[in-house]
């Protein structure tokens, strides 16, 4: 490759303050009361639901909409924390457009689905402005203890439902913040007003969990122990580890992962403070490649491009999310994978992608390659549980292809353990679907300690 000379362009405080109050600002803001009662009006009520049965947590929306064009928002958000007690961050981040929203007989019709996931902050949102708790109550307590290990949305659905059931729940997390991927991970524009932690705020309200941040499971706690003092276990430690590219100058300065600097880029109080390269390469094709991707352009970044290594259409991430990208003039470079990466003076300055082809189904490297210049390259290319974490004498749960094995409970090949959430084999990565996992184990662990 070519060597790339200018000097590596990556500076903060690329916008003025109101450019990143502007960029940062609520995708989708929330709707005014006669908006919500005129998008309700669109809904058909349609029996057997086809937007409910696409739901992973199965939330009744007919009703809950009918319950908002009656003016009945609270009742709307009883409804909803029912089936899902983190439904005002779904209403936030699910992608609607491949779930409810989808199957939506209105987009059948006419192509314009009801704005469900809209409506359902709508309710959520006036329902945790007006109310200091959940609408449950605690029932009278069991004496049981459950031990819940990661505050992530999984972690918090299956506390919350625990909870509610009278158990005692202790909820450990190895960061100083809880929340997961919701606080940590999910795009600054999809959460403001520090949402994430309000809703965590909400979801312990209902009383009997006790959280323990600086807790990890591995270093601070071992599963046997875990095992001895308590009635059951929850795993929902999410991915705690990312992929690499395997290639040399990997771990020059200028490559990053992206859900580090994403993770850096939440907690910011400050984003002017926060620097970013003016040409950057984003590889991967998921969620992650697409957040990276645009916020990086929305802090200031001049030429951005997702390299993808099959065809746009094989993408992760959804059709509306690679539109947001490049309606806000992110490029994306289909059938190309990284090849080498090039660095002067400890910094990257270039990466050499190589076309691809499929041949029977395989994907191989054509030999024709083409280079990017790049000040910052940003890994977007998968999670990965560390199982290291989970290794405790002889309490060791099955895993496969780099995940925790569960049942359809939940129940991992230990008696007394459960999990759930992006740790899981088979798990979907979306927010909603750790939620309805941590439902799921919550219902059987209640199950079994009730026997
Ligand atoms: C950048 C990014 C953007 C995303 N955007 C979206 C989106 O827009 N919509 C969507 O639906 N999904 C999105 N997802 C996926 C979604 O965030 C996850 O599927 C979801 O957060 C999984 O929840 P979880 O509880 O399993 O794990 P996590 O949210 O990862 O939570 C795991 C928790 O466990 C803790 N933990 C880890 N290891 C240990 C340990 N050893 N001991 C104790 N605690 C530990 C962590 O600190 C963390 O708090 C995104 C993911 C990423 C990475
Ligand atoms: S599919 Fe659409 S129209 Fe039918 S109940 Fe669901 S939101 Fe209403």
């Amino acid at each position: 490759m070519t060597q790339q000379n200018a000097a590596p362009d990556v500076a903060a405080g690329r916008l003025s303050d109101e450019e990143y109050k502007k960029n940062f600002a609520d995708l989708h803001p929330l709707l005014a009361p006669h908006e919500a009662m005129v998008e309700a009006d669109r809904c058909y009520f349609c029996y057997d639901a086809p937007c409910t049965q696409a739901c992973p947590t199965s939330i009744d929306i007919p009703q809950f909409i009918r319950q908002i064009s009656t003016e009945n928002p609270a009742g709307a958000a009883k409804t909803i924390f029912a089936e899902n007690i983190l439904g005002g961050m779904c209403a936030r981040v699910c992608p609607t457009e491949t779930l409810c929203e989808q199957v939506c007989v209105r987009e059948e019709a006419e192509g314009k689905p009801v704005k469900i996931g809209q409506l359902q902050r709508y309710a959520t949102d006036h329902f945790m402005e007006t109310h200091e708790t959940t609408p449950f109550t605690r029932k009278a307590s069991t004496g049981k203890r459950i031990a819940v290990v990661g505050a992530g949305p999984a972690g918090l659905s299956c506390a919350h439902s625990l909870a509610v059931e009278g158990h005692d729940v202790d909820l450990f997390d190895a960061r100083s913040k809880p929340g997961g991927l919701n606080e940590f991970g999910i795009a600054a524009y999809k959460s403001v007003d520090n949402f994430a932690a309000r809703e965590v705020e909400f979801v312990l309200s209902i009383g009997g969990i006790t959280l323990k941040t600086g807790k990890a499971l591995g270093k601070d706690l071992n599963l046997a122990d875990l095992r001895t003092q308590y009635d059951a276990v929850f795993l929902s430690i999410g991915l705690g580890g990312v992929n690499d590219l395997g290639l040399e100058n990997e771990g020059k300065s200028g490559v990053l992962s992206a859900v580090d600097y994403i993770s850096d880029l939440r907690q910011a109080e400050d984003l002017s403070a926060l620097p970013v390269g003016k040409r950057i390469v984003v590889i991967g094709g998921g969620m992650t490649a697409v957040d990276i991707a645009v916020q990086s352009k929305l802090l200031g970044a001049d030429d951005v491009t997702i390299a993808y290594r099959r065809g746009q259409g094989r993408m992760n991430a959804s059709e509306y999310e690679q539109h947001l990208a490049q309606t806000n003039g992110v490029k994306i470079m289909s059938w190309v994978q990284p090849k080498a990466i090039a660095a002067e003076n400890g910094h990257i300055s270039a990466i050499e992608l190589e076309r691809t082809a499929e041949e029977n189904g395989q994907l191989k490297g054509t030999g024709e390659t083409v280079t990017l210049p790049a000040d910052m390259i940003f890994k977007a290319v998968g999670q990965t549980l560390v199982s290291a974490d989970l290794n405790g004498a002889d309490s060791t749960v099955q895993i496969e292809k780099g995940r925790i094995v569960v049942d359809a409970d939940r129940k991992t090949s230990l008696d007394d353990v459960w999990a759930g959430g992006d740790c899981v084999l088979g798990g979907e990565d979306l927010t909603v679907a750790a939620v309805e996992d941590g439902k799921i184990a919550a219902a059987s662990i209640h199950r079994a300690l009730s026997a």
